[in-house]
Formats: structure tokens, C-alpha cells, sequence
């Protein structure tokens, strides 16, 4: 089944235990900041049922029904290039797929580890994910995949945690219809427009930490489950914020994060998809992070063409486009987003086949790189584009100076550039570098999809050191090299140029 917009929107009063700055909200829709995260998700909804996107974004199911392409598993390199266009088309316009992007990860995590499960444990779980996959299908549900855990002391294992025992979420009961889950996860991005959501655990286990090994499904307004908001980098909406938070608020990329306090939450047993077996938390959160790197390189990348053009359009308006440094520095903006994004691509080029599936994920290595890239880089982008537009990146004054009588004339003086471009471009141009850079997108990039570490941790763990070892011990004379595939088979250089050179000539001193 395939939503409309509307029937999306219908679906999000539902009861829900939504605070946000403060408040209850009962009606997301209709709340003046939340309805901008809302509208960015129904998004989600709109590419679908327009005819221009349909055969990108609807796929038929084993059951021969159209569905959303994304509740598709991926079985080759073509079906993640697929996803990674549709994730493109969606951040490029403005509404992310944020509610088939951590959900739609954590569904094929869950399904990968379930296979895994059943076949070497005798567990029954793929059955389940499947039936879920199905009821997501035919629903056409927006789901959000919830993995961070609030943690408490970072330095202690789940169940050593000393304050309480509810720092990582767990299952207190095992009741014959389900189990009860009790713990809170936190930054949980696009819940506020989901409708359900899978819960992972965010880290390996010891059997010590059993109870908090638990991977499920449940809806946002079920009993116990209570959501508070973070705060929104915009204070306003409509056309005040459209002007002075251009990315925030007319993108939708405000407040979405969210913690999702458990409070005893039931969940149904067709709704488990692992309990207790603790060696199989450390798959679902590698394979969860696996899948989802892929969706976050292309969010980034949109980014990133985003950073490099409003830093093309400052330097212009600004009469230094021309000038040598900051050329360099748009070069550098420029090949910084292209490697983000070509880096990506590859990964979907050398996908990766998902043991005792039939799944592919993105290849670990380089959507690791293409995300640590990103994130490592971030800061030195900001920077750079900052220092390319001007202190004016952050003392603009705002929408209000503008529409005011008395300011606009004396901004449309003295704000304005080089001549010819009206000066509304010009302070829109910076309004979108200030929106763009400010510290939500800073701390977003550094952790959003994992931290920094998490990405070296995949490298390093999985990176070809044999090859890169060959590599230094061929060129440095050392033994150990010969039965590399790469290095092994290369011709045997220099000796095998040297024996069709003439001798060298002993006249010369060196
Ligand atoms: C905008 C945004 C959106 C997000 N969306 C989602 C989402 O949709 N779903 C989801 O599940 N999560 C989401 N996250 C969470 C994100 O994955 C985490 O923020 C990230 O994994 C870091 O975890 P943390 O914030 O708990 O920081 P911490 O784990 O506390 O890390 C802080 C620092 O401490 C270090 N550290 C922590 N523990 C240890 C240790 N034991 N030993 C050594 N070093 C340690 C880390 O390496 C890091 O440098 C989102 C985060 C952000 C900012």
C-alpha cells in the first residue's frame, strides 16, 4: 500500500505522549515548530504518489503489491545505487526520507541477525521480522530506528551500572504474550513523524548483560512510551523563519531528535526479534551501523553541495570570487563534497553480501571512510566557509530588521554587495551559511550516524593491512609479500626493466 499525504498526516493522532519545550503536544501536526519537522517528513509520502518519482520510490513486494521501495531488502549493488538516489533526491529537496532511513536500517539489521540467529541457534526471529516487514508494507508506515542508549556512566557495562539499573534499556518481565521493556534511548532522530519504531541495543554484550540484550518493534503512542523533544535550533516558523532559518525551517531539519523513555512498555512476542542472546548484540549494532552509514553519506553529501555553493554565492555577491585564496578554499569545499559523495557511491559499487543472507550492505570500509571523512572535515568546512563570507555569517541582523519600515532602507544600503545583486540575495545567501553552520550541524556531524571512533573502530578492524603491509615490505626489500593477490602478481619490478637496460656507464661520478 502506498499513503497519500493526508492519510500520513491522519495517522500521527494517535494518542501519542509528545513533550516538547515543556509542553504536551497532542497534535503534531498543528504545532507551529513541530509541523515544520512534520512537513519535511511528509515528504516521505509525497515522492511516492507523484508520477515523475514513482518508479524510484515504489517497488512490488513478493506478494506482487506496490509498496515503498525502501521496505524492499537490497540484493545487489543496483538496488543500494537505487536507495542511495532516492536518499539524494529527498535531502537535495529538502524533506529527507527520515522515515525510511534508521527504521528501514534497523529493519534489514534485524532481519539479517534474525537469519543468523535461526540458523546457528535454531531460533524462530526472520519468521517475525518478516511478518513485521509485511504489516510495515501493507500499512505503509513511517518508522525510526532507535539504537543510542542514554548510557549513564560510560566507563561501565550495562548491568554495573551503579545509580540504577535502567541506564540501557531492558527487559524487566517475560510474560507468555510478550515481554516488558523498561530504559530510555536518546537523540532518536524523525520520531515526532513516526509511526513505529525498532529498538536495538547500541553495544556488544556479556552474559552478565543478557537482559539488555533485546531487539523489537513497537508504535510510538504505546502505553508506557513517552517522547520529549529536543530543542529546536529555530524559534520561528513561516515567513520570519523561512528567512533567518532557511535550512531549519523551510528544509525541516529542526527539532526531530527525540528521548524515548520506556516506562514499562509491552511488547508482543511477534514483535521480539532477539531476547537474551547476548553474543548477537554486537551483529545487530555492526550490521545497524553498516546499513545506515550509506543513508548518512548522502545526507552529508547534499550537505556538503549546500556549504560549497552558499560559500561560491558569498564570495560572489561579495565581489572575491576571483580573488586566489579563496578560490583555493572553494576548490577545497568542492572536492571535499565530491569525495564525500563519490566515496559513497563506491560503497554501493562494492557492496557487501550479509552472511546467512541474502542481503547486501554497503561496503564497511568505505562508507566508514566516506562518514569519518565527513566528519573529520566538518569543523575546517565551517571554518573555511565563515572565514570566506565575513564576520556577517553570524551579526546579520534578521527578518523583522528587514520587513520593518524604519531599518530596511538602511539595510538595503549598506548590506548590499557587489553591484547588480540586489542586497534580499545577498543577506538570504548568509541567512542559509548562518542557519547552515550553526552548532546543531557541528555536533550533528560529528555524531550523528556514530562518533568518530566508531568509524575508525570499522577500519581498522576490517581494513586490508595484508594488502598495505605487502605493499611497504615490497618496497622496502622484506620477505612476506609474494602471496599478496594485488602486490604478489605485480611484474618484478625493478629487475624486470634493469635486465633490458644497457649497463650503466662507470664514467660518471656520483
Ligand atoms: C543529530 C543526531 C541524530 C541522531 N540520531 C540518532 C538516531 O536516529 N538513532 C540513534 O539510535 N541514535 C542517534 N544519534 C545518536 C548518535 O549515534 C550518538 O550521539 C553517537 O553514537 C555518540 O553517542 P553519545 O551521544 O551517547 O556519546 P558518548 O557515547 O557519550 O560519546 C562521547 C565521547 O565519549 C567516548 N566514549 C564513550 N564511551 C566510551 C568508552 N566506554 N570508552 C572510551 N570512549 C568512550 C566516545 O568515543 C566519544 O568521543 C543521533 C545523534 C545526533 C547528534
Amino acid at each position: 500500500m502506498i499513503r497519500s499525504v493526508e492519510q500520513y498526516l491522519e495517522s500521527l493522532n494517535d494518542g501519542r505522549v509528545f513533550y516538547f519545550l515543556g509542553e504536551r503536544v497532542r497534535d503534531v501536526t498543528t504545532h507551529p515548530l513541530v509541523r515544520n519537522v512534520i512537513r519535511s517528513a511528509s515528504m516521505d509520502y509525497f515522492f511516492p504518489n507523484d508520477p515523475k518519482y514513482h518508479d524510484l520510490f515504489v517497488a512490488k513486494n513478493e506478494e506482487g503489491e506496490a509498496v515503498n521501495a525502501l521496505f524492499i531488502s537490497p540484493k545487489s549493488s543496483e538496488d543500494l545505487l537505487k536507495r542511495r538516489e532516492i536518499f539524494l533526491t529527498t535531502w537535495r529537496t529538502g524533506g529527507g526520507t527520515q522515515l525510511h532511513c534508521m527504521g528501514i536500517d534497523a529493519l534489514e539489521a534485524s532481519k539479517v541477525v534474525a537469519e543468523r540467529m535461526d540458523r546457528r541457534l535454531g531460533t524462530q526471529y526472520a519468521e517475525r521480522v518478516a511478518a513485521y516487514r509485511r504489516y510495515l508494507q501493507q500499512n505503509d508506515l513511517g518508522i525510526t530506528g532507535a539504537m543510542t542508549d542514554v548510557k549513564g556512566d560510560r566507563s561501565l557495562r550495562p548491568s554495573k551500572q551503579e545509580a540504577h539499573q535502567d541506564y540501557y534499556v531492558r527487559v524487566v518481565d517475560r510474560q507468555k504474550n510478550g515481554i516488558i521493556v523498561r530504559g530510555a534511548k536518546m537523540h532518536i532522530s524523525s520520531t515526532p513523524g513516526a509511526n513505529e519504531a525498532i529498538v536495538m541495543p547500541c553495544r556488544a554484550h556479556g552474559e552478565e548483560d543478557q537482559d539488555y540484550a533485546v531487539v523489537f518493534a513497537t508504535p510510538l503512542n504505546a502505553e508506557g512510551i513517552k517522547l520529549i523533544a529536543s530543542e529546536p535550533p529555530m524559534r520561528e516558523s513561516g515567513e520570519a523563519g523561512a528567512w533567518d532559518y532557511p535550512v531549519t525551517t523551510a528544509y525541516g531539519h529542526g527539532t526531530s531528535e527525540c528521548m524515548i523513555v520506556f516506562d514499562d512498555v509491552f511488547v508482543p512476542w511477534e514483535r521480539v526479534f532477539l531476547c537474551g542472546e547476548w553474543k548477537f548484540s554486537r551483529d545487530v549494532t555492526y550490521a545497524f551501523a553498516t546499513f545506515h552509514r550509506l543513508f548518512g553519506v548522502c545526507r552529508m553529501t547534499t550537505e556538503l553541495e549546500m556549504l560549497a555553493g552558499v560559500a561560491a554565492l558569498v564570495a560572489e555577491y561579495n565581489g572575491v570570487e576571483k580573488v586566489s585564496h579563496i578560490r583555493d578554499k572553494l576548490a577545497w569545499l568542492a572536492m571535499y563534497a565530491e569525495a564525500v559523495s563519490v566515496i559513497g557511491k563506491t560503497s554501493c559499487l562494492y557492496c557487501e553480501k550479509q552472511p546467512d543472507s541474502d542481503v547486501v550492505s554497503p561496503n564497511t570500509i568505505y562508507t566508514n571512510t566516506a562518514k569519518y571523512l565527513f566528519a573529520d572535515n566538518y569543523h575546517q568546512a565551517v571554518k573555511t566557509a565563515h572565514d570566506i563570507c565575513g564576520g556577517i555569517a553570524d551579526t546579520i541582523p534578521t527578518y523583522a530588521d528587514w520587513t520593518n519600515p524604519e531599518t530596511r532602507p538602511w539595510m538595503e544600503k549598506y548590506l548590499g554587495g557587489k553591484a547588480g545583486i540586489p542586497t534580499e540575495h545577498r543577506l538570504r545567501a548568509i541567512r542559509l551559511l548562518k542557519d547552515l553552520t550553526n552548532p546543531h550541524f557541528q555536533i550533528g556531524s560529528i555524531h550523528g550516524e556514530g562518533s568518530l571512533a566508531a568509524q575508525r573502530m570499522f577500519v581498522y578492524a576490517g581494513a586490508d593491512w595484508g594488502k598495505y603491509k605487502a605493499a611497504a615490505k615490497r618496497a622496502a626489500g622484506i620477505s612476506g609479500w609474494e602471496k599478496d593477490p594485488v602486490f604478489g602478481s605485480l611484474p618484478d619490478y625493478p629487475k624486470c626493466i634493469s635486465s633490458k637496460m644497457k649497463p650503466v656507464d662507470e664514467s660518471y661520478s656520483l
